[in-house]
């Protein structure tokens, strides 16, 4: 396998009058070619500040990648340049977000904005450019892409919409997509047939995913590995099996057991109690010590250890490593 996209160390802050906000402290992963990875996690854990910083759109100030790399294809997208990255998020990296609206102008039509979007990229005519709008409206399944090209957005509803995005994010055949809820703001309906087509094109074209999300019922049927994000780190990554039957961390057990899931029979949701770490001072010790029902003397100290359970199941928690597993043993027979 390719991997098209190694994130080693990234630190991403903030500077706000408050105080520096660590939004993200020291994440690791990669994705292969054609691989749908899913980042998990409750809002403000981190997730849309790693993609952000993958495409470099980290408004800055007062935002900063104060420290790690993202190698994209051998390039470090954190030294380059924003004429280098403009050609990267124009050709090579396409993302799209939760409201299609944002992505689309109101005042043009659907295909002039497609069409568009291929000439600024490509050296292609307008007549190759308008084929491949038509068939890329096509391959995202919008009925009738002859007629619809002429239309504007509210003319579409906001499942086509953001079928629109889709074709528009993927018009110049990138390597990777990223999207950032991407179904959020739709219905349950709609949300399954957004993620069928994320598959599809997936088949088609050997895309790789980058799937932002809150909801791990989102990503059970498209990821092919899940990354857990909690308080700016992810504490766990595995492939979507070792995740869904053998989560380790115990924040990753939590969020399993607030979601509602079709293949097990239990119909109580049990959410997470309590609050994730403020971020202006993130704790030394693992940070969900506060809400962790296993917590024992040494989280709140020290960071946990990074275990590799197996070639592709990582964790960080003191429960799954041999100096955590002592203290906890002494504590519970000291009691
Ligand atoms: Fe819980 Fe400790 Fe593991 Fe953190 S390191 S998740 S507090 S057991
Ligand atoms: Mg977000």
């Amino acid at each position: 396998m390719e991997k098209i996209l190694n994130v080693k160390d990234l630190h991403v802050s903030f500077k706000t009058y408050g105080g520096e906000v660590q939004a993200v402290r020291g994440v690791d992963f990669h994705l292969e070619k054609g691989e749908t990875l899913a980042i998990v996690g409750e809002s403000g854990c981190g997730k849309s500040v790693t993609s952000n910083s993958i495409m470099r759109l980290i408004p800055s100030p007062p935002g900063k990648i104060t420290k790690g790399s993202i190698s994209y294809r051998g390039q470090d997208l954190t030294q380059a340049t924003e004429k280098q990255m403009r050609k990267i998020r124009g050709l090579d990296i396409s993302m799209i977000f939760q409201d299609p609206m944002t992505a689309l102008n109101p005042t043009l039509t659907i295909g002039s904005q497609l069409i568009e979007g291929l000439l600024q990229h490509k050296p292609v005519s307008k007549k190759e450019a308008k084929l491949k709008a038509l068939r890329m409206m096509d391959l995202v399944g919008i009925p009738n892409p002859e007629e619809r090209m002429k239309q504007y957005p509210h003319q579409f509803s906001g499942g086509m919409r953001q079928r629109i995005v889709i074709a528009m994010a993927l018009i110049c055949d990138p390597d990777l997509l990223i999207a950032d809820e991407p179904t959020t703001a739709l219905d349950v309906t709609i949300q399954a047939q957004i993620l069928e087509l994320f598959e599809r094109i997936q088949e088609k074209t050997g895309v790789s995913i980058i799937l932002i999300t809150h909801d791990l019922g989102v990503v059970a049927k498209i990821a092919d590995r899940i990354a857990v994000m909690y308080a700016g780190k992810i504490i766990e990554v595995g492939t979507k099996r070792e995740i869904f039957y053998n989560p380790q961390h115990p924040y990753t057990q939590g969020l399993l057991k607030s979601v509602p899931r079709l293949d097990l029979r239990e119909d109580t949701l049990i959410p997470i109690e309590g609050t994730p770490p403020d971020l202006f001072a993130p704790p030394e010790g693992c940070p969900f010590t506060a809400r962790c029902p296993f917590a024992m003397e040494v989280c709140d100290k020290i960071y946990p250890f990074h275990s590799k359970l197996t070639a592709t199941h990582n964790v960080e928690c003191w429960l799954q490593d041999e100096r955590g597993k002592r203290v906890a043993a002494s504590a519970i027979a000291s009691k």
